[in-house]
């Protein structure tokens, strides 16, 4: 990381990441591992509601091109 315009990239960063949590917030896609089963959660962490693995892929929505 360049050690210039340090500020300015931390409060660009910041605006960032509020973004990318409040995105989180709404739409997790998840993925379980063992059994294959999808649906979209609202947090991290989640077991599979299918099988109870924790072995869950969890992609966020926002990482999706959306148009
Ligand atoms: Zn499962």
């Amino acid at each position: 990381m360049s050690e210039q315009n340090t500020e300015q990239n931390t409060s660009l960063l910041r605006e960032w990441c509020s973004k990318i949590e409040v995105a989180n917030r709404n739409n997790i896609f998840c993925h379980c591992r063992s059994c294959g089963y999808e649906w979209v959660d609202s947090s991290f962490g989640v077991v599979c509601s299918n099988c109870g693995s924790h072995n869950v892929e969890q992609i966020s929505c926002w990482q999706f091109p959306d148009d």
